[in-house]
C-alpha cells in the first residue's frame, strides 16, 4: 500500500458512482433536483430509477447509470439556467461534471470552466476529508 498524499491543484476529480452506491441518499433523487422544469414534468410522469449503459470517459469501462444523468447531460445542462450564479460551489461543480459527462478535471480546470472562486478554494472544498456529492479524485492518490 502506498502512503496517502494530499490532493493538489493537479489532481483530477470526477463524480464517483461507487461512492453514491454506498450512500443512503439516492443519486436518482439528487439528480432529479438538477432537472430543468421541462424535464421535471416528463420525469414525474413515470419512468424513474431506470438505468442506462454509460461509458466512463476515463477508463472506457461500461457502467450502469441512472437515466436522469442522460436527460441532464443531453438537455438540462444546455439550458441557460443550468449554471446559475446562485448555486453553491459544490452544486456548481457537480453540474459541471454532468455537463462534461464526468470527464476528470483538476481544480484549476474546474475554476477555468466555472469562472468562480479560485483553484485553491475549489481544492480546499473538494480535497478535504469530507466527500461532497461523490466528488472525489478520479484515481486513488497513492505513492509507491
Ligand atoms: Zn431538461
Amino acid at each position: 500500500m502506498g502512503k496517502y498524499i494530499r490532493p493538489t491543484l493537479q489532481t483530477k476529480y470526477h463524480i464517483d458512482f461507487d461512492w453514491w452506491r454506498k450512500q443512503s441518499q439516492s443519486l436518482h433523487r439528487y439528480l432529479a433536483e438538477h432537472l430543468c422544469d421541462e424535464c421535471k414534468l416528463s420525469a414525474d410522469s413515470g419512468e424513474s430509477d431506470k438505468l442506462t449503459d454509460w461509458v466512463d470517459p476515463d477508463t472506457a469501462q461500461v457502467l450502469s447509470i441512472d437515466h436522469l444523468w442522460y436527460a441532464i447531460y443531453n438537455h438540462c445542462s444546455r439550458t441557460p439556467e443550468f449554471g446559475g450564479d446562485d448555486l453553491t460551489l459544490v452544486t456548481a461543480i457537480f453540474r459541471l461534471f454532468i455537463a462534461n459527462n464526468n470527464i476528470p478535471l483538476t481544480p484549476v480546470e474546474i475554476q477555468q470552466r466555472l469562472h468562480r472562486k479560485d483553484a485553491r478554494t475549489i481544492l480546499r472544498t473538494i480535497g478535504g476529508k469530507t466527500t461532497y456529492k461523490g466528488i472525489k479524485p478520479a484515481a486513488p492518490i497513492v505513492s509507491d
